[in-house]
């Protein structure tokens, strides 16, 4: 049976849940009665507490609590909450520093994540009554510039919701998916995301596959709310009476609704008629007018678009596309600004209502591992590794690897008798591991009493889809296992990750020279060693004198070009003492010589790193 995982746009005003059919074919789920949108709204009053559309209904009832926009109190102190608080209209209370709205009927509080998974308990019902089976994992979009915090308690309310959320994935990123981008077409997209109440702009770097967030910019009360109360303000100022009767809110309710009737009319039309008979009020709004009372607002909106594209050095002429996204971004005017700014074809074909959630459902499919057409879409940012004998790296899991991933590699033991060995796992492009961002250190003890390079330890690297890495080492004969889980870009911001990369690069000769170098002198040691061994073991019956002494001189030129820092010559003197002692391991039929050679080999707990 395959996994259903359906994409969620947990968004500000409206949410909704998509899936991607077998078929190939990405439907936005509806309710019962058809909708596609669900109001992020939660009503709570004596007789229950209500999601969406009922709970929508409830806004000018005294005796309900309406929450909506609880979006914009997601993951975030009490106290910066501060400047959102004064726009809602609902009460919030600080509960040990986190905002919290109190369910007077229940005697409870309920935290942003609590009212998120009531919306999320909302879709995943749909879901799973459109698609006649059960829904356990989602993935969930959120504004690119949310951080940590945010994407957790999004997270929280997921998990709330009975959800696994197999990834948090940007808006930007998910409008970019439903458009097909990252699979063949790359470039730099611009993302506007206009929607009732914020205005999102996001530069989207798309490479072989790869997302990355270059710039954002916005601002978080703007969007066509404010044009709804613009045309409102123009109503008031040519009616008086309209005026005092608007000091009644359901008064002032109507008159938003009929606003936003006339804004979305005159996406069709040129002129619309506005009649409100119970206050005698009958006008007439053209487009033209309706584009005057916006100009404001498109301003703004662009004064945002330049500080993004000077914060990241690109001209407008240096953007592939715009993708549009949000309802608000139906309003011509707002379309024909954005064209005219960056002279580019716009993305508009699938409806910006619904195409963060049709993205999600993209990565959603993806993450089902149903499709192999994977896109390479959280990656690795670093590669990740463990330090061997002499202090070097070996990467296990090269950058820009996607996650889930897995590898697995068998290590050995440096000294004979080597009971435990180090595994310190490591982050970074550079060949030594002192140079590396140290992750994670810990011991496998427990390793029976073997010759050097005999016993076979497998090191296991997983990364799961949210990041989180696994290092797990295991003997083989004994079975004995050690690990440790690590979530590596914890920390770690995409700042540091391009100055390693930058150093990585800088380093690149020098780190070659020196791991050449330092493998060749763990290799060289572990010949001497195990020529040595066989030296004290043999008698003159079995290796003339002549040989020995051969071999002997051989030992010392080899030690004494590891003195020197030329790793190549001991390399040279590496495989001359090995061409000596070959024969003479054939003949003892001593297997240690060959083993010792297999395989690299990790240091003893506490042992020397280089
Ligand atoms: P959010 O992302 O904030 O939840 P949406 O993307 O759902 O918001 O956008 C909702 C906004 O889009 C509302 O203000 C609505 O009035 C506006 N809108 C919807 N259709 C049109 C249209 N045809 N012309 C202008 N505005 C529209
Ligand atoms: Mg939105």
């Amino acid at each position: 049976m395959n996994r259903t995982v359906v994409g969620i746009d947990l968004g500000t005003t409206h949410s909704l849940v998509a899936y991607r059919h077998e078929d190939g074919r990405v439907e936005v789920l509806p309710d019962r009665e058809g909708r596609l949108l669900l109001p992020s709204v939660v009503a709570l009053s004596r007789d229950g507490v209500r999601v969406g559309w009922n709970a929508r209904e409830r806004v000018n009832d005294p005796e309900t609590t309406v929450i909506y926009a609880a979006k914009r109190l997601m993951g975030r102190s009490f106290e910066e909450t501060e400047s959102e608080r004064r726009h809602l209209t609902y009460p919030i209370v600080d509960r040990n520093g986190s905002p919290a709205v109190p369910d007077p009927f229940r005697n409870r509080f309920l935290t942003p994540p609590e009212i998120g998974a009531l919306v999320l308990r909302e879709l995943r019902s749909r879901a799973e009554e459109a698609l006649s089976r059960e829904v356990t994992e989602a993935v969930i979009t959120v504004p690119a510039y949310f951080n940590d915090a945010q994407r957790q308690a999004t997270k929280d309310a997921g998990s709330l919701a009975g959800l696994s959320v197999l990834r948090i994935i940007n808006e930007p990123t998910a409008a970019a998916l439903a458009y097909g981008l990252g699979s063949g077409k790359d470039g730099l997209f611009a993302v506007f995301d206009l929607g009732g109440g914020t205005f999102d702009f996001s530069l989207l770097d798309i490479r072989k596959g790869i997302f990355e967030v270059r710039a954002t910019n916005g601002d978080t009360h703007l969007g066509g709310e404010d044009f709804d109360r613009a045309i409102v303000t123009e109503w008031l100022g040519e009616s008086p009476k309209l005026l005092s009767l608007a000091e009644r809110s359901e008064v002032r309710d109507l008159l938003r609704k009929e606003a936003e009737r006339a804004k979305i009319a005159l996406s069709s039309r040129t002129e619309v008629e506005v009649a409100i008979p119970a206050a005698g009020f009958r006008t007439t709004l053209t487009r033209a007018r309706m584009n005057e009372l916006v100009e404001p607002f498109v301003e703004k909106a662009l004064s945002c678009v330049r500080s993004a594209l000077a914060d990241s050095g690109t001209p407008p002429s240096g953007v592939d596309g715009v993708i549009l996204v949000g309802g608000s971004t139906r309003f011509l005017r707002f379309k024909e600004a954005v064209a005219t700014f960056f002279g580019k074809p716009l993305f508009d074909t699938v409806d910006p209502d619904l195409v963060v959630a049709e993205g999600a459902a993209v990565q959603a499919d993806i993450l089902s591992g149903r499709r192999k057409d994977l896109l390479l879409l959280d990656v690795t940012p670093l590669s990740l590794g463990i330090e061997t004998i002499g202090g070097v790296t070996s990467t296990l899991i090269p950058r820009n690897t996607t996650v889930p991933a897995q590898a697995k590699e068998l290590f050995t033991t440096y000294v004979d008798g080597q009971t435990n060995v180090d595994i310190h796992v490591l982050q970074g492009e550079r060949e030594m591991a002192r140079d590396n961002r140290s992750l994670a250190r810990f011991t496998l003890s427990g390793i029976p009493p073997l010759p050097a390079g005999t016993p076979r330890i497998e090191v296991t690297f997983q990364i799961d889809a949210n990041g989180i890495l696994e290092v797990t080492a295991r003997e083989q004969t004994t079975g004995k296992m050690s690990n440790v889980v690590i979530h590596p870009s914890y920390g770690l911001g995409k700042d540091d990750v391009r100055t390693l990369l930058k150093e990585a690069f800088s380093h690149a000769q020098e780190d070659f020279a020196t791991r050449l170098l330092v493998d060749a002198r763990t290799e060289a040691q572990t010949v001497i060693n195990a020529t040595i061994r066989a030296l004290e073991r043999v008698g003159s019956d079995i290796l003339p004198d002549a040989d020995r002494e051969a071999i002997s001189r051989q030992v010392e030129a080899l030690k004494k070009a590891m003195e020197g820092t030329d790793g190549r010559k001991v390399r040279d003197e590496t495989r001359l003492l090995d061409n000596l002692t070959q024969p003479l391991a054939e003949r003892l039929m001593n297997q240690s010589i060959s083993n010792a050679l297999s395989g690299m080999a990790l240091p003893k707990e506490g042992g020397s790193h280089a």
